[in-house]
């Protein structure tokens, strides 16, 4: 497995790649790899010749009061797991190497990113949509997985690889769980045991509102997310967002809707955690 640090040396690598007619794939993410990163490293295994594992913590999409400086770096570890789980590349450059003192160019999708974590976390979009476009100039992808863990951000850059006309196919690889239901998070580490066992009304509440949801269908919806605020607040989980959309258009659901997405973020103490279902009525 090779490891590159700088934006020149993935682009030149990329390049030959591309002329001798290997697929790339990439995996583009922020480290502090768990089994939710592998099995998007396993669904690139499976799309292309040469996967491209990219771990940059990119301080474009974090806010000037939120977890940057602390968010959890531990490269060995990412080296060790993407090589035991065949990645071939690690791209991994510093923020110098990725944005200029002067940089000045971003990229910004004007629709799906306004509301939920983009209603939150002003800049937060915009940050990840230009990380994503630098990585894909640079490492020049056929394919690139995202996770439907983060649903929105998964549709963002869909939508941005769509109108910006990359030849990049976006692959959304489904949100991975630990058996007691919790979606596996970098930010989980965060997490004190106590916050963690209430940290389970995420995904518990989100598995009880999908299974009433299909017996009721749209109708259910007002019930069904006053009942979830209800199971939140009562282990003090402070709701950030909590909200049943189109699972397309993020919009509001309405009674045609037929995928849904009932989407969350909870503050467990002061650990921020996202969570979500697809519901598909019939
Ligand atoms: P991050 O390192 O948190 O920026 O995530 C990098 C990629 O991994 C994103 O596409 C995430 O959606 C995806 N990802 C993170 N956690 C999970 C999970 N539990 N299941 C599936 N994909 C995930």
């Amino acid at each position: 497995m090779e490891i590159f640090r700088t934006a020149e040396a993935i682009q030149q690598f990329a390049l030959a790649a591309n002329r001798s007619g290997k697929r790339i794939a990439i995996v583009p993410t922020m480290g502090c790899l768990h089994p939710g990163h592998l099995s998007l490293i396993h669904r690139a295994r499976e799309l292309a010749d040469t996967v491209i594992v990219t771990v940059f913590v990119n301080p474009a999409q974090f806010g000037p009061n939120e977890d940057f400086a602390r968010y959890p770096r531990v490269f060995e570890h990412d080296r060790e797991l993407c090589e035991a789980n065949g990645a071939d590349v690690i791209f991994a450059p510093a923020p110098e190497d990725m944005y200029n003192d002067d940089h000045s160019t971003w990229v910004e999708e004007a629709e799906l990113s306004r509301g939920l974590c983009g209603a939150s976390r002003p800049g937060h979009f915009r940050g990840v949509t230009t990380v994503v476009a630098k990585l894909f100039n640079l490492t020049l992808p056929a394919v690139a997985v995202f996770g439907q863990k983060d649903a929105q951000q998964a549709l963002v850059i869909r939508r941005m690889a769509r109108d910006l006309n990359f030849p990049v196919q976006i692959e959304i690889a489904p949100l991975v769980r630990d058996p007691d239901g919790l979606a596996l998070s970098s930010r989980n580490r965060y997490l004190s045991e106590e916050e963690r066992q209430r940290a389970l009304v995420l995904s518990h509440s989100l598995f009880a509102a999908r299974a009433a949801l299909q017996e009721t269908g749209a109708e259910g919806i007002p019930g069904v997310l006053a009942a979830m605020r209800h199971e939140i607040e009562r282990v003090n989980g402070c709701i950030d967002y909590l909200e049943a959309l189109d699972a397309d258009t993020l919009r509001p659901a309405r009674a045609e809707t037929k995928e849904l997405l009932l989407v969350l973020a909870v503050y467990i103490g002061a650990t921020r955690l996202l969570d979500n279902q697809r519901v598909t009525f019939a």
